[in-house]
């Protein structure tokens, strides 16, 4: 490609995301994909000779851009995704360009991860020897976690290799609570510690892991002759944002030498927040912890971390030697530390530029935003007729639905699937559904710089109408 071409394709394409950015909120929240456009996109086609560059921003602009998830909208209550901080955007472009393969050999960037995982480990809490790596995401950052848990456990009862590894991890056993995220069950299986070896504790009423459960459930397993090697706590459920009892459960591990990991995909940085920082005593003596900076921090996806308190616990994992890579024994490679090998640089580019541009005092700011516009959307649900609160947090995710006496019981949870379903395609505000005690009800979770109590209004203007249309078809 000649030179002159790239830069003003470069530039072009600089304009096109300052625009696209700048005028999102012009835009429909989302929009259906028709479904030929789907066919179309999804089939594959590969035209025998190479088109011009220009061909790219065009496509993005007509093929792309406009049928988003709906996460870079303010209005944008589903799920827990956020928009692109504006650094991220940009420390990906050059990240790129520098094109990084961070998990062997000596790059700047993987020194750079090193630092920013320091970071976000003090910035939640955790103690000064924190170390471990950035990931895709929460779940592989769980995924990490379990599999440091297993190997530090089975080492620990000196279960290295052979028949005593096999029949003692045989007999492995873990528990999180019957809130956890699904990634959780999910890592689990990759390890190799099947659904009946998993145990999903009961919650009290608040949806925090029942502590008395948990220790009767530890205590019939080995009883039974099973090795509880690991507890996984939530710091934030997704579904209704609870925190389990940190302190409480990793006592509970530590009587039975067990791993106490929490998943803080979502709310792992709560303590920052003063009103929640009571909930969030004993961060600093966990094991490991799971946070998503693209979720709460709006680092461009995908920019998960684990974070483990003892890091040569992941290298004890996850070191691999092989004759054509050689280690570096004073500064370990970063695939010592994970799965992955060529890994990219951008994790951590957009993760620094982020929190560079935030600075500590700039994220607990961002997080008590959330918190604020959630305590405003729980106000303005109990002052409506018609709608009540499923859920009191305390982060902010919002479960709300119909009261039982303007609605058939039977036809409540269709009502509420009905709800959300039209409020997605009218293309003003978005949010989901979720199961709560078992029945589904609205969820509107608050994770955008953007949003604002207008924002907030939308979307229960949007749910008034929604129903009335409902109600009507
Ligand atoms: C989102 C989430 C995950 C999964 O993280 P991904 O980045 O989507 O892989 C895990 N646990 C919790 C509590 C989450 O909210």
């Amino acid at each position: 490609m000649h030179p002159k071409v790239f830069r003003d394709e470069l530039a072009a394409a600089a304009e096109w995301v300052a625009d696209y950015l700048g005028q999102i909120t012009q835009r429909p929240v989302a929009r259906p994909i028709p479904t030929a456009h789907r066919q179309a996109l999804a089939t594959g086609a590969l035209p025998q000779e190479g088109q011009d560059l220009g061909a790219l921003l065009e496509f993005v602009d007509e093929a792309i851009a406009p049928y988003p998830t709906g996460n870079g909208h303010p209005a944008f209550f589903a799920w827990i995704n956020s928009p692109p901080s504006p650094a991220g955007v940009i420390a990906e472009l050059l990240a790129t360009a520098v094109n990084a393969t961070c998990g062997m050999g000596e790059h700047a960037l993987m020194d750079l991860e090193r630092g920013v995982v320091r970071d976000l480990a003090s910035l939640a809490g955790m103690a000064p020897t924190t170390g471990g790596v950035l990931t895709s995401g929460g779940s592989m950052a769980n995924l990490l976690c379990l599999g440091a848990a297993r190997t530090w456990f089975l080492r620990r009862h000196g279960a290295t290799d052979g028949p005593a590894y096999d029949q003692a991890h045989a007999r492995l056993t873990a528990y999180h609570s019957d809130q956890a995220h699904m990634s959780v069950a999910k890592a689990a299986t990759v390890i190799g510690l099947p659904p009946w070896r998993l145990r999903a504790v009961p919650t009290t009423a608040d949806q925090r892991m029942d502590i008395d459960a948990l220790q009767a459930m530890v205590d019939a397993d080995l009883a039974s002759g099973l090795l509880p090697f690991c507890v996984v706590s939530n710091l934030g459920s997704t579904a209704g944002g609870a925190v389990d009892p940190i302190e409480a459960i990793t006592q509970v591990c530590r009587g039975q030498g067990m791993w106490h990991h929490a998943d803080g995909a979502w709310g792992g940085l709560g303590a920052l927040v003063p009103q929640l920082a009571p909930l969030y005593r004993g961060v600093s003596d966990l094991d490991s912890l799971t946070i998503d900076p693209h979720k709460t921090l709006s680092v461009p996806v995908g920019c998960g971390a684990a974070l483990v308190t003892d890091p040569s616990r992941l290298r004890d994992a996850f070191t691999f030697r092989a004759s054509y890579l050689d280690g570096d024994q004073d500064w370990p490679w970063m695939s010592d530390y994970t799965i992955e090998l060529t890994r990219p640089g951008t994790r951590a580019l957009t993760l620094w530029a982020t929190l560079r541009q935030l600075g500590r005092s700039g994220v607990v700011d961002l997080l008590q935003h959330y918190q604020d516009l959630a305590h405003y959307l729980r106000q303005r649900v109990q002052e409506q007729p018609g709608l009540e609160l499923c859920n009191d947090g305390p982060l902010p995710v919002v479960c709300f639905r119909l009261t039982a006496d303007t609605i058939n019981p039977d036809r409540r949870a269709d009502l509420h699937k009905a709800v959300a379903a039209r409020i997605q395609a009218r293309g003003h505000a978005y949010l989901a559904t979720v199961s709560h005690d078992g029945e589904t009800v609205l969820r509107a979770c608050v994770c955008n710089y953007l949003t604002t109590t207008d924002d907030v209004d939308t979307l229960l203007q949007e749910v008034h109408s929604a129903i009335h249309h409902v109600r009507n078809v």
